[in-house]
């Protein structure tokens, strides 16, 4: 199925924007630390995306990058502050996108799948009983993607 998702940060100057074309592999909700703490949310809803499928289309110089962990390198914008996707060594050939920073129009091309690293959940998060699986950590779907 042939899309196009676009996105990109919350400067209303020069924004940051990407797109990526093709389904992606997979998207699950995290609970880990590294993204609620990062994002300053309680949940992270990612999209596993083909780098190859993905570009930056606009405001590339004003990314930056952090590193929550040595193999988890997670890029925002230097200026409003928005963290829109990561790079992980285990995945080399995808890259995570948070989804929020999409578009809200924009078609994702794919439904959460389960939730992950559910024994990091915040306190006052309640996760729905919408019957997906939970992980207590990472979990593969049984694609492409390979476990961390
Ligand atoms: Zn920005
Ligand atoms: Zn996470």
């Amino acid at each position: 199925m042939a899309i196009l998702a676009k996105g990109g940060c919350r400067c209303d100057v020069n924004p940051v924007r990407y797109e990526y074309s093709a389904t992606p592999a997979e998207v699950h909700y995290c609970l880990c630390t590294d993204c609620t703490d990062t994002c300053g949310g309680a949940l992270a809803l990612i999209a596993v995306v083909e780098r190859s499928a993905f570009k930056i289309t606009a405001g590339e110089d004003k990314i930056r990058n952090f590193d929550t962990k040595p193999t988890c390198h997670r890029r925002f914008c230097k200026d409003c502050g928005c963290h829109m996707f990561l790079y992980v060594d285990a995945f080399p050939d995808h890259l995570l996108i948070h989804i929020p920073t999409l578009d809200r129009d924009a078609e994702v091309g794919a439904q959460p799948d389960r939730w992950v690293f559910v024994n990091s959940k915040h306190p006052m998060l309640t996760i729905p009983e919408d019957g997906l699986p939970r992980h207590p950590g990472w979990a593969n779907s049984g694609d492409p993607v390979q476990a961390a």
